[in-house]
């Protein structure tokens, strides 16, 4: 899960999907337990109840009847106070257990209302259930029989909430947050060592540009450009492409997304000259890099995934063991160094490359949340 955003505010991951299961399982058992003798009328308060509701009568073991009303009372992130309207309440309810589902309950406003509404009822009984509860800024002297998760008064959208509107159909719950820095990261490491397929993860996940400069070469090789010819000769040898053109070439493609929120480097800096050169051109722009995260897999297996990758990849640089022993070799000589260059801007993170594909990204994504 990463930070989200709905219209110009921004969202981190605040209650897990299983926690928010747990809770609703609890509050279906605690309220089979008190009504499983009778058939309760559950009232679920829409809108932002209604994923709760669907969860919750799919957990709830006895007979039950359910309705929905309305009563709009948010607007933006501010409970005005201010119930506007109610809509579709039109069963007959008199002598009937009614339980009230709500969302989230934080000044009462709205379950005053609801108390108001039910008064003239003639209900059997009125209880309230919620899956969240704000103590904190409850300011009315009403009882509230059932509570999921209490928290503090932050802000919440998902699984039903909304901010202005949106956000409802998130599956788990998440928190008003300032808006995230801009984050570049340099996903490091040998050959074969997964930056691809993970920057391709990743990417999606922080809404960052990836650039893997080996993907521009051979997209150039594959379009015979001027620059893709003169990649070709290097690259097919195992060979780093010299620095002069790839920084040239690197420094095209940023400059290209002009408004990207941040970028993964998969690939370069490869050099310590590409290195100093990347910070001096992300210094003009009032960037940095935010850490370069690299990935570590014993060499061995290494060998072993290049050669199996080059019987589908086509590619000519992964299909014979000298050529790939060579790009080993300029690895270890001039690229690996690159780790004591960040190290010393305390801008290291070495993490385990060794095991399932969401495993890791959830390592880089731990690395990643924290810088
Ligand atoms: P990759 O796809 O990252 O494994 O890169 C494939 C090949 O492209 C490398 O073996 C180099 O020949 C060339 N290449 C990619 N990035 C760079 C770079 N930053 N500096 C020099 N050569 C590069």
């Amino acid at each position: 899960m990463s930070i989200i955003k709905l219209h110009d505010k921004f969202f981190k991951p605040y209650i897990s999907k299983d926690i928010i299961a747990e809770a609703v399982k609890k509050l279906a058992k605690q309220i089979g337990k008190d009504c499983k003798n009778e058939t309760p009328v559950f009232i679920g308060i829409l809108n932002g109840s209604f994923m709760f509701i669907a969860d919750f009568v799919r957990k709830y073991k006895f007979n039950c009847e359910v309705s929905f009303v309305k009563l709009a009372s948010y607007e933006g992130t501010n409970s005005t106070g201010n119930i506007k309207e109610l809509v579709g309440l039109n069963q007959d309810l008199e002598g009937r257990t009614v339980v009230i589902l709500e969302d989230i309950i934080d000044t009462g406003n709205t379950l005053q209302q609801i108390y108001e509404i039910f008064k003239d009822k003639k209900v059997k009984q009125l209880k309230i259930a919620t899956l969240f509860y704000k103590p904190d800024v409850f300011k009315k002297d009403l009882k509230i029989d059932y509570i999921g998760i209490s928290i503090p008064d932050v802000f919440i959208v998902g699984y039903g909430l909304d901010y202005d509107g949106i956000g409802r159909n998130h599956s788990s719950i998440y928190q008003l947050t300032t808006e995230p820095k801009f984050k570049n990261i340099l996903l490091f490491g040998p050959p074969g060592v997964g930056k691809g397929t993970q920057a391709d993860l990743l990417k999606e996940k922080y809404n960052l540009v990836h650039i893997s400069t080996g993907d521009v070469f051979r997209s150039h090789m594959k379009k015979e450009t001027k620059l893709g010819k003169l990649a070709k000769s290097y690259i097919d040898k195992g060979n780093l492409v010299p620095d002069e053109v790839t920084i040239k070439m690197l420094k095209g493609v940023v400059t290209k997304h002009k408004n990207a929120n941040g970028f993964i480097f998969d690939g370069f800096p490869r050099t310590t000259e590409q290195a100093k050169a990347l910070d001096l051109f992300l210094e003009s722009h009032g960037q940095t890099i935010g850490g370069m995260i690299a990935l570590e897999v014993p060499t061995k297996l290494l060998i072993a995934r290049l050669l199996e990758r080059g019987k589908t990849s086509g590619r000519v640089d992964d299909q014979d063991e000298n050529k790939i022993l060579n790009r080993f070799n300029e690895y270890f000589t001039k690229t690996e160094i690159l780790k004591d260059y960040y190290k010393s801007q305390n801008k290291y993170f070495g993490v385990n490359g060794v095991g399932e594909i969401s495993e890791i990204t959830e390592r880089l994504s731990k690395v990643l949340d924290n810088l």
